[in-house]
């Protein structure tokens, strides 16, 4: 048996593109060299937006690519019951509240900031910190909304969490590789120290939606013993708050490998909202694999 345990975990509430490709044939590759056995994860915890054609032309495009992994698929749309478990061991802890603020009263609320000087600060994905629902709203306002049973969203008090933390957090972090033609090696790993207060008060899970990506995400990687995540920059920051959900859930945190993202050719993200190709338009305009192929860091082809 292999002592190291990789996933890829795509979210199929749209096509993959070029990017998630490169991230799954970056698993892959590592398996390989490593003698890992690669997972696959469907992160579909948004049962409106992941549609079934979605997940299932998401198994196809990771068919097309030949990515070597180990049945069976993973689905979170069924281990809700996990995440709220997760979720009522956090607000035993005292550490989750409902907060009500819309996002129209939050803007608002950051305008006047704004008016009288005060700049507010935004999380690392540029979404303004939540201000705290007694910030805006009466004791009594609270109530009512309370009573009328009106939607909320289920925070984390990121204040009352870093009090639970006796000394700052790190998480390791494969050193990135110097030349395109090599992978990372597990061998060599950098500590990085997090800095969850960055993201204030996070949304843990939703009126409707048991869970959010952050908390199922720890869950599982845990459930499942995932050894190495190796995923895109993008997910670099959200690190602290995986951490720091790891610590305060009494779960193992895996070791982390944040690649480089495909860029387009003007250097944007790719990005299914911004209308850039999916794999499967793609191939259905004539790419083969190899051609695929040939367009990656040839870390990967050389390992596959
Ligand atoms: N499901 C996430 C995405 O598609 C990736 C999660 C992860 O690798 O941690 O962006």
């Amino acid at each position: 048996m292999s002592q190291f345990l990789l996933r890829f975990a795509p979210s199929p509430n749209g096509l993959l593109h070029k990017g998630h490709a490169y991230s799954a044939l970056l698993n892959a590759a590592l398996a390989k060299k490593y003698n890992a056995d690669l997972l696959i994860r469907m992160e579909d915890i948004d049962t409106i937006r992941c549609t079934q054609e979605l997940k299932q032309q998401t198994l196809q495009d990771l068919k097309w690519l030949q990515i070597p992994y180990k049945q069976p698929v993973l689905w979170q749309s069924s281990r809700f019951h996990a995440y709220k478990n997760a979720l009522n061991y956090l607000a035993k802890m005292g550490l989750v509240y409902k907060a009500y603020l819309t996002r129209k009263q939050i803007t608002q609320f950051i305008k006047s900031q704004e008016e009288q000087g005060i700049s507010w600060p935004s999380d690392p994905d540029g979404a303004p910190l939540y201000p705290g629902d007694d910030a805006i709203l009466s004791k009594s306002q609270l109530q009512k909304l309370s009573d009328e049973k009106a939607p909320y969203a289920l925070r984390l008090n990121m204040r009352r969490a870093r009090q639970m933390l006796n000394s700052p957090l790190y998480w390791q972090e494969l050193t990135p590789p110097k030349t395109s033609v090599d992978l990372p090696a597990f061998e060599q790993v950098d500590t990085i120290k997090t800095d969850p207060s960055a993201w204030g008060d996070m949304v843990l899970a939703r009126k409707d939606t048991p869970t959010s990506y952050h908390l199922s995400v720890v869950v599982d990687d845990a459930a499942q013993g995932i050894t190495h995540v190796v995923r895109g920059q993008d997910l670099y920051h959200a690190t602290s708050i995986h951490r720091l959900l790891q610590h305060l859930l009494h779960l193992p945190a895996p070791i982390y490998h944040h690649h480089p993202l495909i860029k387009t050719s003007a250097g944007e993200k790719l990005s299914k909202s911004a209308g850039h190709k999916s794999l499967k338009e793609l191939r259905e305009q004539g790419l083969t694999r190899q051609e695929l192929l040939q367009s990656m860091p040839s870390a990967i082809t050389n390992n596959l």
